[in-house]
């Protein structure tokens, strides 16, 4: 996916989620990702984009879903998983992240699985 590809995630969300404001995509190498409110930018680490399309839409979207609800809690949670509907995402969640995504709903087929530690 593009960096364009990235940023269309995020207007569609910041959109659906009727957001003030637009949230800049950046991709960077970090090893995890985050929102700073104030400068309106969310950032991506590059080592996303290596496990595929749905994981990365998941994650911008898992970000600009923090500029509505900080912490993982439950709102946090309704919150991403009806910003993930419009994608055919259904998520399935380990703690607060999400570990799979599948197509559609939970009896979907699997379209993303977290890789398991070595
Ligand atoms: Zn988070």
């Amino acid at each position: 996916m593009t960096n364009a590809d990235l940023q269309a995630v995020s207007d569609l969300t910041a959109e659906q989620l009727h957001l003030n404001l637009n949230p800049k995509v950046e991709v960077h190498e970090v090893q995890k990702g985050r929102v700073r409110p104030k400068t309106g930018k969310v950032t991506i680490p590059n080592w996303a984009l290596s496990r595929g399309e749905p994981y990365v839409i998941a994650y911008v979207i898992h970000e600009v879903c923090h500029y509505k609800f900080m912490g993982h809690g439950q709102n946090f949670r309704t919150c991403e998983m009806s910003a993930l509907k419009p994608w055919g995402l259904f998520p399935i969640y380990s703690r607060a992240y999400i570990k799979e995504l599948r197509q559609g709903s939970v009896n979907g087929p699997t379209l993303y699985k977290r890789p398991k530690r070595a």
